[in-house]
């Protein structure tokens, strides 16, 4: 009988851990929304974890569709710039770093789903559901992934209840179709004296061919700016644009109209900075946590996804070489748990050290941007992966 598999939540890991286990093996994919598109927004994925999607033969096909990236400049709210850092393939790795909109990053993982994989969607997996499946004397699964995102249910059963973390900003997210932001494959980072912070990059291929760019960006607001005034300023779409407006209203770029950013954004959507303290633990019996259940982190790095989806590649290959689950589990959890951990560290490390470099100018600021963004590479970096897992070669052009 073929190893049972039930995987809760089917966002990033869900779908990437569907996708890298093939076809032997019964898979269960819970989903507690109605659909499985992906939303609009984009995510920047690191090399290492492209290099698992190439493993899965869906290279050239993300690449058709987002924007491999060139470089991280640096820059301060009047277009000063700070530094400029090669990424991806162009910086000497094997693999791009690339910029995608989740629902196209979605639809390709979709494309590669086993046709053993029933998908139930508008099924929430609940913890008695955890409970009920333990207790039966025949259980229905012999491992059960817990993919459900950074309030899983899952993690609760898992270890009980870890409190949420607030930074202590709130994050506003867009996408606008722009003209071409500079050679249309860079992604920015401006740090305005406030605080405020625009993380800002091109998502779509299709976009880049009509000579435009499709903007992914984030501003980062930390609450110190907002004080006494949000609430009076409401959260409807027009409230958060006039206040985002005013934030940025001295701002000067040249390259990039920031306020037309905003406006020409059809929703913006707003999330606080939150993540997890790390812990030591990922499993409860056959339950065992990956993504943002297990480890989740502030999107400074842009690690979160490309994280997540090391993760369920790294699952799969040790289901697939252990002939029980518990051993695949601790394979899995070990291989995994210290490397996320740093990471989940490393982001607050930046996000503090960032802001902290406001009150510097000149070669003073290069030097801190410099030190901060090597020390972070650095603490980041993993082993790559052995690539036997690999079902076959795959090719991009640029
Ligand atoms: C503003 C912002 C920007 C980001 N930018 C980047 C970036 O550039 N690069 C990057 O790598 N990462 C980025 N991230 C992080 C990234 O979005 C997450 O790390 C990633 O989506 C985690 O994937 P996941 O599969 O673990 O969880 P999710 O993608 O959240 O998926 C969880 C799924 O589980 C479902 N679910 C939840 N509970 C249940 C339940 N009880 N039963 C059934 N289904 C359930 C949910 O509906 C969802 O579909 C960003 C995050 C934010 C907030």
């Amino acid at each position: 009988m073929p190893t049972r598999i039930a995987i809760v939540g089917a966002g990033v890991g869900g779908l990437m851990l569907a996708a890298s286990l093939g076809e032997n093996y019964q898979i269960d994919l819970f989903e507690h929304r109605s659909s499985l598109n992906g939303d609009g927004y984009g995510l920047n994925i690191q090399p290492n974890a492209i290099s698992e999607l190439a493993g899965l033969g869906l290279l050239s096909r993300l690449c058709s569709v987002g924007i491999q990236t060139r470089a991280h400049r640096y820059l301060s709210s009047d277009g000063q710039q700070i530094m400029e850092e090669p990424r991806g393939r162009f910086a000497g790795e094997v693999m791009p770093q690339l910029s995608i909109l989740r629902r196209d990053l979605v639809s390709t993982l979709l494309s590669r789903l086993p046709s053993s994989c029933q998908i139930h969607t508008r099924d929430s997996v609940a913890i008695e559901d955890l409970e009920r499946w333990e207790r039966q004397s025949r259980k229905p699964y012999d491992l059960i992934a817990g993919a459900d995102g950074i309030n899983s249910v899952t993690r609760s059963y898992t270890v009980g209840p870890t409190a949420l973390r607030d930074g202590g900003m709130t994050l506003y997210r867009g996408v606008a179709d722009l003209p071409k932001m500079l050679d249309g494959e860079t992604f920015i980072l401006v740090t305005a004296d406030n605080g405020c912070r625009l993380i800002a990059y091109p998502v779509s291929a299709t976009i880049a061919k009509v000579g435009s760019s499709r903007i992914n960006w984030v501003l980062l607001v930390p609450d110190s700016v907002t004080v006494g005034k949000s609430a009076a300023l409401g959260n409807s779409q027009e409230a958060v644009r006039r206040k985002l407006r005013s934030l940025i209203g001295n701002w000067a770029l040249g390259f990039l109209d920031v306020a037309a950013m905003i406006e020409k954004s059809p929703i913006i959507k707003s999330d606080r900075l939150r993540d997890r303290d790390p812990i030591d633990q990922w499993s409860r019996s056959r339950v065992v946590l990956l993504g943002d259940a297990a480890h989740p982190m502030y999107p400074i790095g842009a690690q979160g996804a490309s994280q997540t989806i090391v993760d369920a590649a790294c699952l799969a290959g040790a289901i697939k070489t252990k002939a029980d689950p518990f051993d695949a589990i601790t394979e899995f959890v070990s291989t995994r748990l210290p490397q996320t951990n740093k990471i989940v560290l490393a982001n607050r490390k930046m996000n503090r050290e960032e802001l902290e470099h406001l009150g510097t100018t000149g070669s003073a600021r290069f030097k801190k941007f410099h030190k901060t963004t090597s020390n972070y590479r650095q603490a980041v970096r993993d082993r790559p992966r052995p690539r036997s897992s690999w079902v076959g070669e795959d090719t991009i052009e640029r």
